[in-house]
């Protein structure tokens, strides 16, 4: 999109969508991947708000330039985003709060660099969506294959952030993913992106993560061990050829995903449950009667 960001209100929701074609019909749910600067803004200030030194070295002037700037031009507003407000400008937040985060968005939407920030974000959704409809046949059948999932009638937006920026987020409310491109076809100064754990098909396996964390599927207390088995693991042993266990996940679920390796390798093959949201409510069953230890 030419339009410069500079004309317009920070949040006035300035989208470019870039959807995948309706003429794939797979057991994928539709992704529409966006450039939504309002969103990138928010989470911009959330970066500049927090500590610096955990952002890519190489981009580090250019952060702290645009804190400079929203530092002095926002009468303080950047002290509200410590990773809370920041993502519910909603009416809990206070009228003078409104205001100095509206002020922020001003400002960082007038500085020059923020739009070089979300051209940047605009050139990674064309590798994310090429990414995605190239592979979509392949996806759809190792996604199908795990899950026994047809989402072919679902629909998400792909809130796409800058490549330099965390993201891996599902938000139910309006069934949002939030996701950056993590790949090798980045401009060579951006390519800290791709990190130690990158494989091949990284994006749609966490893509797919973040799709089955929606609110109706796997709504079990036990689900994130569950989905990275699906996702984090099987779906990267059958894309990218690397296997399991040890497992891929958060430290905190890999005890649970230990005790269910064996009732998973079954469903798999075809046994406990006809799809994946059978086989995690067997598992929330057994969880919660068997003595602790046991399954
Ligand atoms: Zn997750």
């Amino acid at each position: 999109m030419a339009a410069s960001f500079a004309s317009n209100k920070c949040n006035s929701g300035n989208v470019a969508k870039s959807q995948t074609p309706r003429s794939i019909r797979t057991c994928l749910p539709t992704l529409d991947f966006e450039v939504d600067t309002k969103y990138c803004a928010r989470k911009m200030l959330i970066t500049l708000g927090g500590n610096l030194n955990e952002c890519p070295l190489n981009l580090l002037p250019r952060l702290q330039h645009l804190r400079a700037r929203v530092t002095k031009e926002a009468d303080g507003g950047l002290d509200l985003f410590n990773g809370k407000i920041a993502l519910s400008v909603n009416p809990t937040v206070r009228r003078h709060q409104y205001a100095q985060m509206t002020q922020a968005f001003k400002t960082l939407a007038r500085c020059p660099d923020f739009q070089k920030w979300i051209n940047e974000t605009r050139a990674s959704v064309g590798l994310l969506k090429d990414e995605w409809t190239k592979h979509a046949p392949l996806y759809a059948q190792t996604f199908s294959s795990i899950t026994k999932l047809d989402l072919s009638g679902m629909n998400y937006k792909v809130k796409v952030l800058h490549p330099a920026l965390p993201a891996g987020a599902s938000v139910n409310e309006g069934d949002i993913i939030e996701w950056r491109y993590v790949g090798e076809h980045f401009p060579e100064y951006l390519r800290f992106n791709v990190h130690t754990s990158y494989f091949m098909h990284f994006n749609a396996t966490f893509l797919l993560h973040e799709v089955l964390h929606h609110k109706n599927l796997l709504g079990v207390s036990h689900n994130h061990a569950i989905i990275q088995l699906a996702t984090d693991n099987e779906m990267r042993k059958r894309l990218a050829h690397l296997d399991y266990p040890p497992f891929e996940g958060h430290k905190c679920d890999i005890p649970v995903m230990a005790k269910i390796y064996d009732e998973w390798q079954d469903f798999l093959k075809g046994k406990n449950g006809t799809t994946i949201l059978d086989f995690a409510k067997r598992v929330e069953r057994t969880m919660t009667s068997a003595p602790p230890g046991k399954l």
